[in-house]
């Protein structure tokens, strides 16, 4: 081995640079291989002007004319949500003497017709506002990027690979997103294709981050702009504890690792597959009620990662970003997700019983109170929540509608209390969830109709569940006694003093037997059903 003199260090340099450079273009271009590609970038150097500027390069298209959408909404937030109204600028450049001819062809649509096949780059501008989850938002702070918001997609080729660069705001560190890194690079990804780029958001600033955990060797990490002041130790212990129930009731850990990322203040959160993105600022969160209310949101997130995201209804993908998708199972995706929040905060030792039947007052209370509830069943308000806005209740309207996160987790304890007892409490909702992620997400690899659904409870029940599914069909007042009994529980009615509205309250019943005893056990909580601790050991 001999030193290296000046000269041949930039020999040396200049062919580490060549092979660099052939690196590259063949990471890149997909040039070498013939296969189509898609690069992104985005630049936001003017903050506070609220706008994000997009180029697009593309080549190996095999199409004589390319059409390009913005989708009309993203995954998770079921509305539509026009994000090609924040468009402008939209222009296609497809190299030295070659012609380019753009069309507006529809609302959310620009067809390309490029001189020749091939390479093709297009710009545009897109204004990024509105500071909420399921919207691109920039200042002179931080920035939020929602990819469906933001990179438009070559309609029928949803399945091309694509790599994105983001070029930050000066003084900007640091991007939280659910995308895997371009080795040696800062601020480039890539996903394998556009449902996986439209499925996790960026974050950019300068961030925060909290404690990290993992759980069975995989970490779990927290990334906020401007989290705030409080006992992080704690939130972060709580969510631990959550996610290892989680994880343990699933008997599988579907990811490498999973991100939390803390958006600031706002209200609410979206799901992804390995990540999850909250309106989140800290606020209050000294008063173990806050604590409490943070934990159960964050958990909400979380287990969506099992349910919508990999246990999923047959109509959530893959997905249409041109319409709404609809589907009459939003109530399981979302309301047994709420259920489950409860019940996994419950199992980790986060809330007493007495703070796990409040969840389901608050919910009977909403629902009983609610005159929707006669004019529409837990299925149509999954159906027509494009419609009705995303809680139901869609502004200037007769009240014709009701929430499935309401009456949605209300259905789930149902379910669970019937398959309790029909099993003399041998299984329960968590088999039929466990039964979902096996056979249709890992074995079949797709979602589940409505009757493949009612088959699975049906089946882990070992009877026929038709009285309870009346209750996801029809606007049947619900019979809450004959189910809470099964774990000697009772629904108390009386007047809320300050509204005049009715008010319920669920509580023990005075003398259960062993049975009533057993099951409210089990399901609370307090003894781990069969299944659970034999994956335990
Ligand atoms: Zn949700």
């Amino acid at each position: 081995m001999k030193s290296v003199t000046g000269k041949d260090r930039t020999i040396l340099s200049l062919a580490l640079l060549f092979l660099f450079i052939n690196h590259t273009t063949f990471i890149r271009g997909g040039e070498n291989t013939g296969s189509p590609f898609i690069e992104y970038s985005v630049s936001m150097a003017r903050p506070s002007d609220h706008l994000f500027h997009v180029t697009l390069s593309c080549g190996n298209l095999d199409m004589d004319t390319v059409d390009f959408r913005m989708p009309q909404w993203m995954p998770g937030y079921y509305q539509i949500m026009e994000y090609s109204d924040n468009v402008s600028n939209f222009s296609a450049d497809g190299g030295k003497a070659m012609e380019v001819k753009v069309f507006k062809t529809g609302k959310n649509s620009w067809r390309v017709v490029p001189g020749k096949k091939g390479s093709l780059k297009i710009s545009y501008d897109v204004v990024a506002k509105r500071n909420f989850v399921a919207s691109n938002f920039i200042d002179t702070t931080h920035a939020y990027i929602v990819p469906a918001a933001t990179f438009m997609f070559i309609n029928q080729h949803t399945d091309i690979p694509v790599r994105i660069k983001i070029i930050p705001f000066i003084g900007w560190n640091d991007i939280a997103t659910g995308l895997d890194k371009v080795a040696g690079t800062d601020y480039e990804f890539t996903a394998p294709d556009f449902d996986i780029l439209y499925d996790c958001p960026l974050l950019i600033g300068n961030l925060e981050q909290l404690p990290s955990f993992d759980v069975n060797g995989i970490y779990h990490y927290f990334k906020a702009y401007k989290p705030g002041t409080f006992n992080r130790d704690l939130l972060i212990s709580g969510l631990q504890k959550s996610v290892k129930e989680a994880l343990s009731m699933m008997g599988d850990v579907p990811y490498s690792e999973f991100t939390f990322i803390g958006i600031g203040p706002g209200y609410g959160g979206i799901e992804h597959l390995n990540n999850t993105t909250v309106s989140f600022d800290g606020k209050g969160l000294d008063k173990p009620g806050a604590m409490l209310g943070m934990l159960k949101y964050l958990v909400h997130e979380y287990f969506h990662n099992f349910n919508v995201k990999r246990i999923r209804p047959y109509e959530l993908g893959p997905f249409d970003y041109n319409r709404e998708n609809r589907t009459n199972l939003l109530w399981v995706s979302e309301g047994l997700t709420v259920y489950y929040e409860y019940m996994l905060v419950r199992r980790a030792g986060l809330m007493t019983d007495e703070e796990l039947l409040s969840c389901f007052d608050e919910n009977i209370n909403t629902v009983e109170n609610d005159e929707g509830r006669h004019y529409q069943s837990l299925s149509q308000s999954s159906y027509e929540t494009w419609d009705d806005g995303p809680f139901g209740n869609k502004p200037g309207s007769q009240d014709n509608s009701i929430s499935y996160y309401e009456k949605g987790p209300i259905v789930g304890l149902i379910l669970d209390l019937a398959i309790r007892n029909a099993t003399e409490n041998r299984k329960s909702l968590d088999d039929v969830i466990r039964y979902l992620y096996w056979h249709f997400y890992k074995d079949l690899g797709r979602g589940f109709t409505d009757a493949e659904f009612q088959q699975a409870c049906e089946e882990v029940a070992g009877k026929s569940l038709s009285r309870v599914f009346e209750y996801v069909s029809t606007t049947k007042e619900i019979d809450y006694s004959t189910y809470l009994s099964y774990a000697g529980l009772k629904l108390t009615e009386g007047v809320d003093n300050k509204s005049t509205k009715k008010k319920y309250t669920i509580t023990k019943q005075d003398n259960l037997n062993q049975s009533q005893m057993s099951l409210f056990g089990s399901w609370s909580g307090n003894l781990k059903p069969k299944v659970q601790d034999q994956q335990n050991q």
